[in-house]
């Protein structure tokens, strides 16, 4: 809790500068916008409530937002940016209370060139995607959470559909940004380039988005792919020589059985087989079912239009696997994982852990994805984690809140840029492991 006269005179400021609609100290809505998804992690559900906002403003443009990031300097009241929270570790949980600036409202968006759309943060990749459509192009990238922000994305996600080609959104995706820094100016500094990579990925610990200019492609006629396999290695090699096709899918992914049972029912994901599901260039169709046929496979169908491809999305990445923790509520438990060994050594790296289910994606490289197992507690986590490393798995345990990508990079940055520690508090914290001390990588 900060002092009340702080957030009291910060609380008048925001209303005189957004009006009544735009900020609340609403207890209901400060609980609501201090939680994301981290629920979907058993050592972090466990920690929980880990903060609480004292007062809440939806500013409805980027300028706003660079006001209100002002405001709270000025008062020396601490910032969490907020997007539509569907950050699964903690990291839009405003730890020390303070602001929690929620940017759904600031979501227009402001133009669209040939090969990039500019937008306020708030803007959700769906909107993007549609507005890019509308001039024959297609967002570079989005992740199976479509209804984020790109501010939300860009600040705390990694990548998703079109990472086969583009790999994660932190590797050029980026074209530009408007920045707000927590020095007390109300302005909104332009980015560019290497100069805007270092802003991504880090929680808004360095700097808040207001605006992003991310990269467009060609609008390309994709089809919806799907297939089954009696076996599931036969699904994941298969996935991995999808992964390689020319031209290259936009998604490939595939699920153990039991985590094909706990995805929405539909004919095209039959029950007790393993699902493989892709989004494809019409000219790689042909290629794809002979290589599923080949491999002992079926393919169950092929379906047309920006629906299907959306469909396929939404159970990419992370949503098997909360589709799984639905089914069975309290059970598992699960690590991001990739490289060649979880197909080549699949029976091996399913035994590091008791009920152990692979879902995987075809990323940018080799494959990656998520190893789900029952939850028993953080030490037999970590037991995994170097099991798996030992079968040359790479591994990353993502349940803590802590910035660990680029965290020299970031601190560099933020000692300029949020002198006073303001921003996004406890969650920049050099050498410390998370909730629990355990490996990281
Ligand atoms: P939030 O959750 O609100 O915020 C994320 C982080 O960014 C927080 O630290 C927040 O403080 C900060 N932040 C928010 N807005 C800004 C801003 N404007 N400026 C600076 N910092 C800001 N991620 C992927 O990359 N790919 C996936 O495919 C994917 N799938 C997922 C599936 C499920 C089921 C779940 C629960 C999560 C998944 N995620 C995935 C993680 C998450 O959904 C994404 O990273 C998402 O894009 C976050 O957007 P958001 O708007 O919900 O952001």
């Amino acid at each position: 809790m900060e002092t009340t006269t702080a957030v009291e005179a910060l609380t008048d400021e925001l209303r005189a500068l957004l009006g009544e609609a735009g900020v609340t100290t609403d207890p209901r809505v400060r609980e609501r916008v201090s939680v994301d998804g981290a629920t979907m992690s058993p050592l972090i559900l466990e920690l929980l409530p880990l903060g609480l906002a004292d007062v809440v403003a939806f500013p409805t443009s980027a300028e706003q937002v660079a006001a209100c990031v002002a405001a709270a300097v000025r008062h020396r009241v601490p910032v969490t940016p907020r997007g539509k929270g569907t950050g699964n570790y903690g990291q839009a949980i405003p730890m020390p209370g303070g602001l929690v600036l929620d940017l759904t409202r600031a979501r227009a968006v402001v133009e669209v060139g040939d090969g990039w759309v500019t937008a306020e943060a708030g803007a959700t990749m769906v909107a993007l995607e549609a507005a890019a459509r509308e001039t024959g192009q297609e967002l570079w990238m989005y992740p199976s959470t479509a209804q984020s922000t790109v501010g939300g994305f860009l600040s705390g996600g990694s990548g998703g559909t079109g990472t086969i080609v583009h790999g994660a959104n932190h590797q050029g995706f980026v074209v530009a940004l408007d920045v707000v820094h927590a020095t007390g100016d109300p302005v909104l500094v332009h980015v560019e380039g290497e100069e805007a990579q270092a802003y991504v990925h880090n929680y808004g610990t360095a700097g808040i988005l207001a605006r992003a200019t991310v990269r467009l492609d060609p609008l390309r006629d994709w089809r919806g792919f799907y297939a089954s396999f009696a076996e599931q290695h036969d699904a994941f090699r298969v996935l991995r020589e999808l992964g390689r096709l020319d031209p290259a899918p936009r998604l490939v992914s595939a699920d153990h059985p039991d985590v094909a049972a706990a995805l929405p029912p539909d004919p095209a994901i039959p029950e007790g087989r393993a699902s493989l599901r892709a989004i494809l260039d019409p000219a790689a169709v042909d290629a794809a079912t002979a290589l599923v046929i080949a491999a002992g496979g079926r393919v169950e169908d092929l379906r047309d239009g920006p629906q299907a491809s959306l469909k396929l999305s939404v159970l990419s990445y992370n949503h098997p696997i909360e589709w799984l923790q639905k089914a069975e509520p309290g059970t598992y438990v699960h690590l991001e994982v990739g490289g060649d060994a979880l197909v080549d050594r699949l029976d091996e790296v399913q035994a590091t852990i008791p009920g152990g289910l692979l879902h995987l994606e075809a990323g940018h490289t080799v494959p990656i994805g998520m190893l789900a197992g029952v939850y028993e507690g953080p030490e037999r986590l970590d037991e995994v984690i170097l099991a798996l490393g030992r079968l040359g798995v790479g591994v990353h345990n993502p349940h803590q809140w802590n910035v660990d990508f680029e965290v020299e990079r970031t601190l560099a940055l933020a000692r300029d840029t949020d002198p006073h520690g303001l921003l996004n508090p406890g969650k920049l914290n050099p050498g410390y492991a998370g909730p629990r001390k355990g490996a990281i990588r």
